[in-house]
């Protein structure tokens, strides 16, 4: 009996989601309009809308600790 099951471990689960609103993304790796983000020596990925609230942020030069 031949399986033919591909299903690579992924410890994050597969797809990639929104580490603000929970979007998943379309594709693995997320898109370039995806924003990652190391906290806390994890790895966080933000949607493109996240991602230019958090430009908008980080140009206020508002603490990273309010997103
Ligand atoms: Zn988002």
């Amino acid at each position: 009996m031949d399986e033919e099951t591909q299903h690579p471990a992924d410890p994050a689960g597969g797809h990639v989601a929104c580490a603000r609103c929970g979007t998943v993304a379309d594709s693995d790796p997320p898109p370039p309009t995806w924003l990652c983000s190391m906290e806390n020596g994890g790895r966080e990925y933000f949607c493109e809308d996240c991602a230019r609230t958090h430009i908008r942020a980080i140009e206020s030069r508002l603490d990273s600790a309010w997103w």
